[in-house]
């Protein structure tokens, strides 16, 4: 299965990748998991991506998608992934949708995970991340309603709505009803 996760930063999208990946039998791809790798290694593309990470802001476009490009072409992924944290905007999607034409494929569906900002905003507080503190989280909630959010109208019916808020198990299990599993 192709997929791509979508949600408020918070939302638990990485968590339920995790457990998805393992269960479905697909990588979970996660830019920010790429960028913090990047970042612990000290490689060009991790310096250039810290100052924005750190700032709640977007890593610029083209080297996301680089990025992306390169992780997909991997073989692990020649049959399925979770995308997590790629698209973030309607470019990042135009990108995606692309690249997957060049490959033959498409995505199967697009994972929204919907749940309310004040508890995303207790969720990240208690992660305690680096870029976890209330200035970074108030840019990010702003750059998701602004750039984000729109990717769900864009997505239009291949949007799978699931409810995020409740237990992780649970909300796992409802992504795995919606799918079908
Ligand atoms: P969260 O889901 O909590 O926002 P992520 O780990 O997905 O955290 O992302 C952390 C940071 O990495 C983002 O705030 C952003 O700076 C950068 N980032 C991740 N994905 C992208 C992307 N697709 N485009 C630009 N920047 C990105």
């Amino acid at each position: 299965m192709r997929l791509v996760l979508l949600g408020p930063p918070g939302a638990g999208k990485g968590t339920q990748a995790a457990i998805l990946s393992e269960k479905l039998g697909v990588p979970h791809i996660s830019t920010g998991d790429l960028f913090r790798a990047n970042i612990g290694e000290g490689t060009p593309l991790g310096v250039e991506a810290k100052s924005y990470i750190d700032a709640g802001k977007l890593v610029p476009t083209d080297v996301t998608a680089r990025m992306v490009e390169s992780r997909l072409a991997e073989d692990d992924a020649a049959n399925g992934f979770l995308l997590d944290g790629f698209p973030r905007t309607v470019e990042q999607a135009d990108i995606l949708t692309e690249l997957l034409e060049k490959k033959g494929t498409a995505l199967d569906g697009v994972l929204n995970f919907n749940i309310d900002e004040d508890v995303v905003v207790q969720r990240m507080l208690a992660r305690g991340r680096a870029d976890d503190n209330e200035e970074t989280i108030r840019t990010r909630l702003q750059v998701y309603r602004d750039e984000t959010k729109p990717l769900i109208d864009h997505y239009g019916d291949q949007i799978i709505s699931i409810d995020a808020e409740g237990e992780v198990e649970e909300v796992n299990q409802r992504a795995m009803d919606k799918l079908g599993k």
